[in-house]
């Protein structure tokens, strides 16, 4: 972590009690316990906060990519479980199995390396099954299903908390295969019944799912992007009714008036058609703001939208404000809203040409994060 003075223009604003609050209402629309996915410090909102609020908050499940990640909550104090989604790397497995962390399975041969690790530490892995139904990233393919589950079933070394696939389309509620992925899923998932074995439980909705597939449910949902309050796309039908958890604010730390046919910024690939005002803000690309929003992005100050023009740079980038007025110190939203305009992450992710989830992942340490809400005294 960089050091912070309190000053700082730019931050990050999260507030707990939305997140908390988008919880209960995932919950109550899927109707199953969850599985909060936490992973790349928790979409950027801060790894750490964020899993202990929502620990507090009694969620049943935690999810993380790596098993660092899931260290980091175990060294913060939360207990609740863990499952690490991630293909394990072998000489990791001693790792998960020290700090409590549940395992990704995903072939017989892994399978046998969890059994060897447990062995080895007298202690028994806890254990998520992967069946891979369309992704092609990790798991058995859903048709070769039988041989593993009956492997890890007769495993002494493991407990089997689950089994799970995940959805490679479902941001798009037209896409049929979602229907696909869960029917194959659904077959492999049969075959505990086939061997008279209890069946563990069964996750497979991310998101998308969540949103746009109900019968996806199961017996656990894993959000990710929408506990925050973002959709994965923006074809996504906001069919749940969250809410932003984060925000971005900076404010003006330059003003000038910039002469017609003036370049602006590195390049020089923008110059005003008349005369403009222009005001300078304190991030850049080097903060993670994309730098893709080159004279694409917007701000809003004062309520009111304005352009990003020029080059975003590494530290700063500037906002043709036209005929209107601004003063040094002025706030200036990034995401969020101001008076009654409104700047979403989704919003940003399409003038940059990317996803939400790059936007907020890839807002990095250099910028403070500010909590709110969570039972926590003032800000
Ligand atoms: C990241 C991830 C999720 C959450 O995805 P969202 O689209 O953010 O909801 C769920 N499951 C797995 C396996 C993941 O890797």
């Amino acid at each position: 972590m960089g050091l912070h003075l309190a000053e700082r223009p730019t931050r990050i604003l999260v507030d707990l009690d939305r997140i908390s609050g988008n919880l209960r209402t995932i919950r109550a629309h899927a109707g199953v316990p969850v599985m909060a996915i936490v992973k790349a410090n928790a979409y950027g909102l801060g790894l750490v906060p964020v899993a202990r609020h929502l620990q507090e908050q009694g969620v049943e499940h935690l999810g993380v990519a790596f098993p660092e990640e899931g260290i980091a909550l175990r060294r913060a104090g939360i207990t609740v479980p863990i499952l690490v989604l991630g293909g394990i790397y072998a000489p990791q497995v001693a790792q998960y199995l020290r700090h409590d962390l549940e395992v990704t399975v995903s072939s017989v041969d892994k399978l046998r390396q969890v059994e060897a690790a447990a062995q080895a530490l007298g202690k028994r892995a806890t254990v998520h099954l992967k069946v891979d139904t369309g992704m092609q990233r990790i798991g058995v393919h859903a048709w070769s299903a039988g041989p593993f589950i009956e492997a890890a079933v007769a495993s002494r070394w493991i407990d089997l908390a689950g089994i799970y696939s995940h959805l490679a389309c479902s941001d798009d509620p037209d896409s049929p295969v979602t229907a696909l992925q869960l029917e194959r899923f659904e077959e492999a998932c049969a075959h505990f019944g086939r061997i008279g074995a209890p069946v563990p439980r069964r996750h497979i909705a991310n998101s998308g799912g969540i949103l746009h597939f109900p019968e996806t449910r199961l017996d656990m949902v894993r959000p990710g992007i929408l506990l925050y309050g973002v959709l994965p796309g923006v074809d996504c039908r906001p069919s749940v009714p969250v809410e932003p958890a984060m925000s971005m604010v900076s404010r003006v730390v330059y003003f000038k008036v910039v002469e017609r046919g003036h370049p602006v910024s590195y390049g020089g690939t923008w110059a005003p058609a008349a005369d403009t005002r222009v005001v300078t803000v304190p991030i850049g690309y080097g903060d993670g703001y994309p730098r893709a929003l080159s004279s694409r992005g917007r701000v809003l100050l004062h309520g009111r939208e304005y352009p990003i023009v020029g080059r975003v740079c590494m530290d700063q980038f500037m906002v043709d404000i036209g005929r209107d007025s601004a003063w040094n110190e002025d706030e200036v939203v990034l995401i969020g809203r101001q008076g009654g305009a409104r700047l979403r992450a989704e919003d940003v992710a399409q003038a940059a040409g990317m996803i939400p989830y790059e936007v907020l992942v890839g807002l990095n340490d250099r910028i403070p994060r500010e909590y709110r809400g969570g039972g926590l005294a003032g800000s």
